[in-house]
């Protein structure tokens, strides 16, 4: 199976799930011989904001380049996560992409957001608003740019603990985003007593979005919940022009996609930005 991405074009080698356990240990071994030496790298995608036009933030997404090629996330995160790696792990890509995002605002001359996923394991591990901590320190970034995604799977369980936990981080001045939003198990009801400040809306409901009305009212549904709650509302996977209008029109405020654009490394991301500056000056 080959799946393409953009640039970052990568394959999968077996089912998320179901890789063999040859496989598994041969990859956590590639995994720690990687993480002692830069093998893993960051690449970012932008986000819009819809009614201006302007990127005002960025996804980091990790990457791994091996001599079989580039292996997803979709493979590794989760086998990082039963082996602990993602510990390590986790540290170092919040560390990079929050003085990444350091970088970029300089590069560029404007601040600008940067959201990083965490994993499950990563969520519940005591001591991780400590970890967020030391990388706002190390980096010297503004808190309040920094946004960590979290899924809906993670905070249905445990309610408190994780409410506690969000607590916690917000404490530090950054903000809190609900990822894949919708593919979960519903939290409609326990959303409001979330401190989240940003709703994304799945790129599964966003596909559809042209074809099948069912669709665009899920979506409508959900951008209207977002708002009403007071939280940004962003879509993922905007991958046309026709797509991005309709977000638009029912009042998503930013979105993300290969129509905006492909997650790259941070040199090309900073290109990219000037190239979008210069054009709205
Ligand atoms: P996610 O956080 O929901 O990230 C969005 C995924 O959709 C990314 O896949 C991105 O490359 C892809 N994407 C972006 N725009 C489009 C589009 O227009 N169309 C389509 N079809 N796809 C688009 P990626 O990079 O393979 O990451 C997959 C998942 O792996 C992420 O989903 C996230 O859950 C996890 N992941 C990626 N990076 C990290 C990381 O640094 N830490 C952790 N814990 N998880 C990560
Ligand atoms: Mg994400
Ligand atoms: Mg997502
Ligand atoms: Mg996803």
């Amino acid at each position: 199976r080959v799946k393409r991405e953009g640039r970052g074009g990568y394959r999968f080698f077996s089912e998320e799930l179901n890789i063999s356990s040859a496989r598994r240990v041969r990859m956590e071994a590639w995994m720690r011989n990687a993480l002692a030496n830069e093998g893993f790298m960051l690449h970012y995608q932008p986000k819009q904001e819809l009614s201006t036009g302007r990127i005002t933030g960025m996804e980091a997404l990790v990457r791994w380049p091996t001599e079989e090629g580039m292996i997803a996330p979709g493979e590794f995160i989760p086998l990082a996560e039963d082996t602990g790696l993602i510990n390590p792990l986790g540290r170092w890509i919040l560390n990079r992409a929050l003085s990444d995002a350091v970088q970029v605002a300089r590069a560029v001359g404007y601040p600008l957001q940067i959201a990083v996923n965490l994993s499950m394991r990563q969520f519940q591990r005591p001591g991780l608003s400590e970890l967020v901590q030391q990388a706002i320190e190390r980096s010297g970034i503004d808190p309040s740019l920094v946004e960590l995604e979290i899924t809906e799977s993670m905070v249905v369980e445990r309610v408190d603990e994780a409410i506690s936990t969000m607590r916690s981080l917000r404490e530090l001045g950054v903000q809190l985003a609900i990822d894949d939003f919708g593919t979960g198990y519903s939290s409609m009801a326990y959303l409001r007593n979330f401190p989240v400040n940003t709703l994304k809306i799945d790129q599964t409901f966003v596909r559809d979005l042209v074809s099948e009305d069912s669709n665009a009212s899920i979506i409508e549904a959900v951008i209207g919940l977002g708002r009403g709650l007071g939280m940004q509302v962003v879509a993922e996977g905007v991958e046309t022009a026709l797509q991005r209008r309709l977000l638009e029109q029912a009042g998503c405020h930013v979105g993300q996609g290969y129509y905006i654009g492909y997650p790259v490394p941070l040199n090309e991301l900073i290109e990219l930005l000037k190239h979008a500056k210069a054009k709205n000056s």
